[in-house]
């Protein structure tokens, strides 16, 4: 690989932490000599001609060219007027699919032991789609928004990444007893799909299954090995997503991917952690396994693989811990010790 030159990324740091755990990230890679090259840019809100904040057109620009972004934690400003730049984001790039592996990490104890999920939701319809008004007043409505091509795009994406990396099962998750028409239109697009890839699937040892929200619920709190890869709804995605966070040790070690129409940014789940910012305190490792991600979405498998070895040896073998997982090194010891465990 490699022989097309180095790949262009465009390099959001974010707030807070942001900079400093990006720093890190580009360490680790430089270390690695990954053909990659970061295009940093600032997201700093501006404000557009509707006296609307949005994100400088330097973002939109990069992002346009190199389809693939790395996004640290951006700060919501509060008030009104703003509107969140992850949103904005969202919408400017169709981020279509939100992307979370949660998978625990050998040496960080947790109640569960031995996870393994990675939820795919739908990330820009159902009942997050901003249509809300006051019917009378005393009276609102809320638009849950299902159509068939939002859920067979990422339905396509869910299928694919699963014979792709091998899982061994993928779980429609739904309420139709309540949401007949909406969550049935959702369920009918993953039972079409399902038969699309019928043969791949076979091949690959992944099996189809629809469950509802409500068992999804006990049962993973029961046994998270029950479940391989969770494909939901926007807002069922929302909620599971953070409760497959929790499983594994929390937000600080969980990394996601926001799969576009054209192009992705990956990101760490967690937020800018102003308590800790500008300390060297923070742990790098959600940023590092987003581009974990990234570099399995750019075709460098080698590179992604022998990030996460380097973090598990790190944390179990050295136990070279940052203060969040027990521990008393630095963002910067971390790092350091990290890359002297890269092969
Ligand atoms: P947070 O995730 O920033 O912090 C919650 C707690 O977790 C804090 O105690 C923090 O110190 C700790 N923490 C988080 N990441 C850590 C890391 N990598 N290493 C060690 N400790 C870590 O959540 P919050 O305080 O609710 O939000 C702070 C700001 O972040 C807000 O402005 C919010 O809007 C923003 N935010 C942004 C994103 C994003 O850009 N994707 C996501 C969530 C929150």
């Amino acid at each position: 690989k490699g022989s097309k030159g180095p790949r262009l990324i465009t390099l959001m740091p974010g707030d807070g932490i942001g900079p400093e755990i990006s720093m890190a990230v580009l360490e680790v890679l430089d270390a690695m000599k990954a053909p990659l090259i970061f295009e940093p840019v600032d997201v700093t809100p501006v404000m557009n001609s509707n006296g609307q904040t949005t994100i400088p057109d330097a973002v939109i620009e990069s992002m346009n060219r190199t389809k693939v972004g790395l996004k640290g934690p951006l700060m919501t400003p509060v008030g009104t007027g703003f509107r969140s730049l992850n949103l904005t984001l969202r919408q400017l790039f169709n981020l279509y699919a939100n992307i979370r592996p949660c998978k625990s990490l050998p040496g960080v104890e947790t109640v569960y032991g031995d996870v393994d999920v990675v939820t795919i939701r739908e990330n820009t319809e159902g009942e997050y789609s901003g249509l809300e008004h006051t019917l009378v007043n005393g009276v609102v409505q809320s638009i849950k928004l299902i159509t068939r091509s939002a859920s067979m795009r990422v339905a396509e994406y869910c299928f694919k990444y699963a014979i792709e990396m091998k899982r061994k099962q993928i779980t429609a998750v739904h309420e139709i007893n309540s949401m007949r028409m909406s969550d049935g239109l959702f369920i009918r697009c993953m039972r079409d799909t399902a038969k699309k890839y019928e043969k791949e699937m076979t091949a690959a040892g992944v099996k189809y299954e629809e469950v509802t929200l409500k068992t999804v619920c006990l049962k993973i709190v029961e046994d998270p090995k029950r479940f391989d890869v969770l494909i939901l709804p926007n807002l069922y995605g929302d909620i599971i997503s953070d409760t497959c966070a929790g499983l594994i040790g929390g937000l600080g070690l969980t990394p996601s991917g926001n799969i576009g129409t054209s192009g992705a940014i990956f990101e760490s789940v967690h937020g800018t952690a102003p308590d800790i910012a500008g300390k060297d305190l923070a742990n790098p490792t959600a940023l590092l396994l987003s581009t974990v991600m990234l570099l399995h979405y750019v075709d460098l498998p080698t590179y992604a693989d022998a990030i996460e070895k380097a973090i598990v040896k790190t944390v179990k073998d050295d136990n070279v811990r940052t203060i969040d997982l027990g521990g008393n090194a630095k963002c910067s010891e971390y790092t350091q010790a990290l890359i002297k465990n890269l092969k």
